[in-house]
């Protein structure tokens, strides 16, 4: 098998699996909150994990809180930043290339009367200077919402240059960062960063499904997402849970590791991959300096599904980034606001790597494209 579909999910890492074995133990299975002993021993394994997430990644403890998944980190801060704010501004902007967990949070606010105001993106998939410095200048914007790494090319947002024009131009603006895509691939530290709110993954960086992260900059405001029992200083209720929060910390360990043997190896194989298909005739709509973790393709003479099911013949997994409904085709909006043809993006493959994935895999891969040519292309 050969899986190239990282940035969907990743595979769950033996480290992961050995950790839950253990905090699934009945001596640490109480809750959390509850008074006798047990729950206090559970409670102190809860918070020296979330002491040690936060210093990975460089923020206070208190500035960090465990979520169901990075949907719900960005439905928190950007609805729950607003709410709470409701004197810093009606408008938001953000760019029409964002992950759905954002640009619906976005359509909400819309449906309550906030102005949503989109920045433009060059074809590299980078928000266009003069088109930020236009929508800021316009007043009024309380939030700004981004993306460090776009999980359908892996553009890489210039943050530093984006986060220095808001803040020049409009100083009490306040930034959430999405950083599912970015965790683990290249150094990432909250206290210098500049984000004001920033949301993780755990199921992309090899740890199970139902675990992501908050962060909220000290001193920023938000009302909870999730009310009930006051958990997680009141932030987000729901009796916590050591083992979801323990599998992302053990996750995060392994990942925070490595970043440059993995980043070298993911570029070889990009780039070898780059080259053989460039060769074949394929359009590369990756930029050139995107994150090598993704690289969007697209194949000639094959519509984006088609070439997934041929693929997965060959025991071989990526995805497609536009989907099928009914009445329409629908193609990667991501694309098209890039300013690629829709042509072109109907046929778009994205193929997504871990740091464990290998250069013989790249190759095999080459070998099946070339077979999948050789019997279904109509000539
Ligand atoms: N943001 C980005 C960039 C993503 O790629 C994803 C997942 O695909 C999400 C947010 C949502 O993550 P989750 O599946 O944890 O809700």
């Amino acid at each position: 098998m050969i899986y190239f579909d990282n940035s969907a999910t990743t595979f769950v890492s033996g480290g992961v699996k050995a950790r839950i074995a253990e905090l699934t133990e009945d001596s640490l299975s109480a809750n959390p909150g509850a008074l006798h002993k047990l729950g206090n021993k559970a409670n102190d394994v809860y918070e020296s994990i979330r002491k040690e997430t936060a210093g990975l990644l460089g923020s206070k403890p208190e500035e960090i809180f465990f979520t169901s998944c990075a949907t719900e980190s960005a439905n928190t801060a950007i609805k729950g930043f607003m709410s709470r704010n409701k004197r810093a501004g009606n408008a938001v902007i953000s760019t029409r290339t964002e992950h759905k967990a954002t640009l619906e949070s976005l359509e909400y606010l819309k449906g309550l009367g906030y102005e949503i105001r989109y920045v433009k993106v060059g074809p590299d998939g980078k928000p266009i200077e003069e088109s930020l410095e236009e929508e800021l200048g316009k007043g009024g914007v309380a939030l700004a919402c981004f993306t460090l790494v776009n999980n359908e090319t892996g553009s890489v947002l210039p943050f530093e240059s984006i986060a220095k024009i808001i803040k020049t131009k409009s100083p009490s603006t306040v930034i959430y960062l999405d950083c599912v895509q970015a965790l683990g691939k290249m150094p990432i530290d909250l206290s210098s960063l500049g984000a004001d709110m920033c949301s993780f993954s755990g199921h992309k960086i090899h740890s199970i499904k139902g675990n992501g992260v908050l962060y909220v900059r000290k001193g920023i405001r938000i009302d909870p997402l999730i009310v009930g029992g006051g958990q997680q200083d009141g932030m987000r209720s729901g009796t916590q849970s050591p083992v979801l929060a323990g599998a992302f910390l053990e996750a995060l360990k392994e990942v925070s590791t490595g970043i440059d043997e993995g980043l070298s190896n993911v570029n070889e194989i990009n780039s070898y991959l780059r080259k053989e298909l460039s060769d074949r005739g394929a359009v590369i709509l990756s930029p050139g300096d995107a994150l090598p973790y993704v690289l969007n393709v697209s194949f000639r003479g094959f519509e984006s599904e088609t070439m997934l099911h041929c693929l997965e013949i060959y025991d071989i997994y990526v995805s497609t980034v536009s989907a099928c409904s009914a009445k329409q085709k629908k193609v990667s909006y991501v694309l098209l606001e890039m300013g690629v043809d829709r042509k072109t993006a109907a046929n778009a493959v994205r193929l997504s790597f871990s740091r464990y994935n290998t250069l013989d895999e790249a190759k095999e891969f080459i070998k099946c494209v070339d077979e999948i040519y050789d019997q279904f292309l109509v000539k």
